[in-house]
């Protein structure tokens, strides 16, 4: 067995290598540089981690992880603890005595992996001590998470990431690893160049994530629609809600409250010490739904989200990626379930095209939605069109919303036209634009004060739309502005209020003309999956035990709970839900039936065995 696998099984406890991890492992061990990406929850840390124990073990000394989350260090190096590995980190979380211990044990050679946030390895202070290191041959690896933090494109660039360099120049002969979850080019080439890893070898894994369940359905009431959401499938489980505004945090928190739901608002508005408190609880606690922005995210490496929900649309599909990533990272069933409507798309059109940017960097932002608004439409498997986003090829999964329930499909192109030749009717009698609302009770001939104050009924499409139901046309209307062939243009009134009203643009003549067709998805929400799952359903990761087993795996749980609490860790850190189903499904009696278990490596084995096997007899 190589020494990578036995550090895999005695260490970690795992029986195999996930994806790409052996060739990357292999290559570090042997000393080579490598840039690895790879999604969220592909298994990225492992990638330094045996590595840094392999080389330790054949006297190379320490592995030095750069990483931008002090927040996360605490919970990494915790989890390394666990699992007996020497590991420590240097932050400004710590006291001078704390900071001064830790160094002493960095150059006394007693550490295998030390954390450090990228401002501290950059000082003088730090370059002294590994260049203490380096002399005596005693600096075995450099990792650089969240590598993408190097690129002034993404959203989490770090200055001081700039600067990392200087440990190849002044190290050369260390092998480095690089690591990152974001995969577009020009963020992938600002990290070789930024970090000068040009001679790296590059990993690329897909970026497929099999158990993710993507569902997207028609916002009605969106707060109604989440709650079930919630009851009918993840009662009790750890969740996300991507909000748009910090006023919708905070009014859907509270409504989830009210419904008995444990949720918490994220956003940055919030005081930080707030902020923190509330991420600290969803990190520790079970079972917390965390509704937040997007200012929420990045270094949540929490395994056991089950769920990701969007009850508004994001901008685009890296966003929704990302996001939607957080979900199921244990590999455990999990869903990215979204609401969308009418008003999300006229928003975000608009959001653009009052925006600032300039017309060539809006038009890229249009394009980028449309495509988002393109897989909310979509009819065929969404998995396909995600990864196709991203340059990957692949067949329907069987494990999104419409491979398990082909939606119907109906031909809109009679109702397109209609509330098309509306838009322009009511402009030219009228002179001005009007909103959705009003457009679809003149289609479908409503009788409303509008309609007589602007003498609307007088319109020779008054009424021509009679057979078609408001949602019908608002699907219709969706797609239109999905195509193009709607713009929106905000009205400014002299009471200072404000609406988005319909314009023509030059895509509507195709459809107007009968040259472009408009196909739609029956509305789904009202044939909405009957889900297996109620809300006494089991968690994702004992689903498959029997009466006996769920109680002894409930037992193990709030064991661990306690466990996690004296060691002021997060319960994931302990043990994953499918570690603690997998010992409640053996029903261990002796040690030796513990020996095997996914995520029992030795270490755990001898801290916590006996216990374990006396809360499964006292179960
Ligand atoms: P990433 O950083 O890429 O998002 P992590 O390194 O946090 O992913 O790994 C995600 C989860 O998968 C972790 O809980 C980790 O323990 C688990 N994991 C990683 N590799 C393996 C493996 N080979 N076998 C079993 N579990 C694994
Ligand atoms: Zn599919």
């Amino acid at each position: 067995m190589s020494p990578a696998l036995s550090v895999l099984h005695d260490v970690f406890g795992y029986e195999h290598f996930r994806g790409p991890q052996e060739g990357i492992i292999d290559h570090v061990v042997a000393g080579g540089d490598a840039l690895v990406l790879m999604p969220t929850g592909g298994g990225k840390s492992l990638c330094y981690q045996v590595p840094a124990i392999v080389r330790r073990d054949a006297g190379r000394g320490v592995t030095i992880v750069v990483s931008p989350l002090i927040a996360l260090m605490h919970d990494q190096v915790g989890a390394l603890l666990e699992a007996g590995v020497e590991a420590a980190f240097l932050n400004s979380t710590l006291d001078w005595p704390q900071t001064l211990d830790v160094e002493q044990r960095l150059s006394r050679g007693e550490l295998t992996t030390l954390y450090a946030a990228p401002e501290r390895v950059t000082t003088d202070r730090f370059i002294a001590l590994l260049d203490g290191l380096h002399a005596r041959g005693q600096l075995s690896l450099i990792a650089i998470d969240e590598a993408h933090c190097v690129s002034q494109w993404g959203h989490d660039f770090r200055p001081e990431y700039r600067q990392l360099s200087l440990l190849h120049q002044r190290y050369p002969d260390v092998p480095r690893i690089a690591l990152t979850a974001t995969a577009d080019e020009l963020t992938r080439a600002d990290i070789v160049a930024g970090l000068q890893l040009q001679d790296a070898r590059l990993f690329i894994s897909s970026f497929d994530r099999p158990n993710i369940r993507y569902r997207i359905e028609e916002k009605k009431e969106p707060l109604a629609q989440l709650i079930r959401f919630i009851e009918r499938e993840h009662l009790g489980e750890a969740g996300v809600v991507y909000c748009q505004s910090r006023k919708r945090v905070e009014e859907m928190a509270k409504a989830l409250q009210d419904a008995g739901i444990s949720a918490l608002p994220y956003h940055a508005g919030l005081p930080a010490e707030l902020r923190q408190q509330h991420q600290d609880r969803f990190l520790r606690e079970d079972g917390i739904v965390m509704v937040a922005t997007i200012a929420f995210g990045m270094g949540i490496d929490k395994p056991d989200v089950r769920f990701v929900a969007h009850v508004d649309m994001p901008k685009n599909i890296e966003g929704y990626y990302q996001e939607t990533g957080r979900a199921g990272r244990d590999g455990l069933a999990a869903d990215a379930w979204m609401v969308y409507g009418l008003q999300d798309v006229v928003n975000q059109r608009r959001m653009i095209d009052d925006g600032d940017a300039a017309e060539e960097f809006k038009a890229v932002l249009r394009g980028k939605l449309d495509a988002l608004l393109a897989l909310a439409e979509a009819t065929d498997c969404r998995r396909v069109r995600l990864l196709q986003y991203f340059g990957e090829e692949s067949a329907p999964c069987g494990n999104c919303d419409n491979c398990l329930q082909p939606p119907a499909v109906w031909d809109g192109t009679d109702a397109a036209r209609k509330l098309l030749s509306t838009i322009y009717r009511v402009h030219q009698a009228s002179g001005i634009s009007f909103g959705t609302g009003h457009i679809m009770d003149i289609v479908r001939g409503k009788d409303t004060e509008k309609v007589r104050q602007f003498s609307h009924q007088q319109l020779s499409t008054f009424g021509v739309g009679k057979d078609y139901s408001e949602s019908q046309l608002r699907g219709v209307l969706r797609q239109l502005l999905a195509l193009g062939a709607v713009g929106v243009q905000r009205v400014l009134l002299d009471s200072g209020h404000s609406f988005d009203t319909l314009t023509l643009t030059e895509g509507s003549r195709p459809v107007l003309r009968g040259e472009q067709g408009v196909q739609l998805r029956e509305a789904t929400a009202q044939a909405a999956p009957k889900r297996a799952r109620r809300a006494a359903a089991p968690p994702a990761a004992a689903a498959n035990l029997d009466q006996n087993g769920q109680v002894r795996f409930i037992n193990l749980k709030a064991w661990r709970a306690e466990v996690a609490r004296e060691h002021n860790l997060p319960a994931y850190v302990i043990f994953h839900d499918a570690t603690l189903a997998a010992i409640a499904e053996r029903n261990p009696a002796s040690t030796q039936e513990l020996q095997g278990i996914s995520g029992m490596g030795a270490k755990k084995l001898e801290a916590y065995g006996a216990e374990v096997l006396r809360v499964i007899a006292g179960g």
